[in-house]
């Protein structure tokens, strides 16, 4: 299992995204009730206000947002540090922190809970969404073919070590630092590598793992969802366990070589990696 301190990352957030959809596309918002709070970007309850009448067409995802899009008008949700999305039946009580309610014609509702409040929750007219901030600054899909060339671009142009520029949410949207370290053990590189040291050949390898290390995640999530998955929950439902290789295991046995894997910091966030492994 992910610690309990995890971030909703790329993979979580696409396994939200899956778990809504068949709930919301199609279906007609009859009423909002949103609760005036200060979020990184904070609801609006006049903004919400535009979002009643909306017929939910689909849910796109851009990195970590996700985008319940109607023809005039859509929703750019992110859970932050512990957002959580969820629809529930309105006789489910409401867990606290629950700061904006969606009523649907479905009779059921969309629940968004952010305790930690790291999360945002804003209406924007659909034409516009490519230009809204944060959108707009937002980099490449790492699950698109486009990546790889992205990732080597940046890399040439900066010695930040390359654990942070897969941080950089303008180079590659939607990679944390669960996923981060777990592509760079997959690569067999070391995170406090300059990025700019780095051949082509290994930052190819790199994107591949960055790719594959987020499709594992996201097909792990897929199978908690059979099982029912957690937009029917009241929203403890946590994130679906993952087979890490580095992260959170620090003095644990490298799967690889049996050798220990090491914690660092660096720039104030951990980094894990196997020194045999990783170069
Ligand atoms: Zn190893």
């Amino acid at each position: 299992m992910l610690p309990s301190v995890a971030v909703p990352e790329l993979p979580e957030v696409e396994t939200v995204r899956r778990s809504l959809l068949p709930h919301l596309e199609g279906r007609r918002v009859v009423g909002v009730e949103a609760r005036r709070v200060r979020l990184r970007q904070g609801i609006e309850p006049d903004e919400w206000r535009a979002f009643e009448g909306v017929v939910v067409r689909t849910i796109l995802r851009r990195g970590k947002y996700l985008a319940v899009t109607g023809d005039e008008v859509s929703a750019v949700l992110h859970l932050g540090m512990s957002g959580r999305l969820a629809v529930a039946d309105p006789r489910q009580p409401h867990a606290a922190h629950t700061h904006l309610v969606v009523h649907l014609d479905s009779g059921r509702e969309l629940r968004f809970v952010d305790p930690r409040r790291f999360g945002s929750a804003v209406v924007r007219p659909t034409r516009t969404l490519p230009l809204v901030p944060p959108l707009a600054s937002l980099g490449a899909e790492p699950l698109d073919d486009a990546a790889g060339g992205v990732l080597r671009d940046a890399a040439g142009r900066t010695r930040v070590a390359i654990r942070n520029l897969l941080l950089d949410q303008t180079v590659l949207a939607g990679v944390g630092n669960i996923y981060a370290n777990e592509a760079l053990a997959r690569a067999g590189i070391h995170p406090g590598r300059p990025a700019n040291r780095l051949s082509r050949r290994r930052l190819d390898r790199l994107a591949w793992a960055v790719r594959e290390t987020l499709e594992d995640a996201i097909a792990a999530g897929g199978t908690t969802l059979e099982d029912g998955g957690f937009a029917d929950a009241t929203g403890e439902a946590g994130y679906f366990a993952v087979d890490l290789a580095v992260y959170g295991r620090d003095d644990a046995p490298c799967r690889g070589c049996g050798r220990a894997i090491r914690r660092f910091v660096l720039t104030g966030r951990s980094a894990y990696f196997c020194p045999h492994c990783q170069r």
